[in-house]
């Protein structure tokens, strides 16, 4: 099952692809786990990734789409994968589904998560993050049992720099910019399902369980 959730800033992309790589066993590909790693650990891709990431700015797309081709040809994305933060604009669906064409496979489902921005702004700024596991938190709604610290892994939590105020906004831009029209590129070719992102996770998660085991109708 090859699967992509789209959805703004603080829709929940990160959580449920996690929730769902467990639940049928294929890895969860996140850009933007794989940059804030590569970030801390100041490889190349980090030095160069960082600037575009602390402005909320889109990281060049020849750097992401090298990560992405790279990572789905492994031998743990035969059998699936779930993409979250990937394709952000027109560039790198048009090349992923190159990349895709090549090995002979095809994405299953598009999923987009809906949250309305007032929600996704408070959502954001009282995320926390694992720095650890990359394990999300929120400090009202889904908070650690202990403060600070994350449940799964024992690691610190942070506040990513990107969830500040003045950054969400710019974010927000670049997502009805550039990452809006590919909504209407999976639509086009009958690949998309709209889910509600407002509820709580579990709810949200069945949603799209719904989506890819063929129940509900989510048609745009
Ligand atoms: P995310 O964790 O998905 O919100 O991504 C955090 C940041 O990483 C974004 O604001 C971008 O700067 C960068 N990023 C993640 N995925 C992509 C992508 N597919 N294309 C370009 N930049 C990305």
């Amino acid at each position: 099952m090859r699967l992509i959730l789209m959805g703004p800033p603080g829709a929940g992309k990160g959580t449920q692809a996690r929730l769902l790589a467990e639940r049928y066993n294929i890895p969860q590909i996140s850009t933007g786990d794989i940059l804030r790693v590569a970030v801390r650990n100041k490889t190349p891709l980090g030095m160069k990734a960082k600037e575009y990431m602390d402005e909320g700015r889109l990281v060049p797309d020849d750097l992401v789409v090298d990560i992405v081709v790279d990572r789905i040809k492994k031998g743990d994305c035969h059998r699936g994968f779930i993409l979250d933060g990937f394709p952000r604009n027109i560039a790198q669906a048009e090349a992923l589904e190159k990349t895709l064409n090549g090995l002979k496979r095809g994405i299953d489902h598009v999923v987009d998560i809906g949250v309305q921005k007032k929600e996704i702004i408070r959502r954001l700024s009282y995320r926390r993050v694992c720095r650890g596991c990359e394990e999300g938190y929120h400090l009202i709604f889904a908070p650690p049992l202990n403060a600070n610290v994350c449940d799964k892994c024992g690691g610190e939590l942070y506040q990513r720099d990107d969830d500040r105020e003045e950054v969400i906004e710019a974010r927000l831009k670049v997502y009805e910019e550039a990452t809006f029209p590919v909504l209407d590129f999976y639509r086009r070719n009958g690949l998309l399902r709209v889910i509600d992102g407002i509820g709580g996770i579990d709810q949200v998660a069945q949603k799209i369980i719904d989506v890819i085991e063929g129940r509900g109708d989510y048609n745009p």
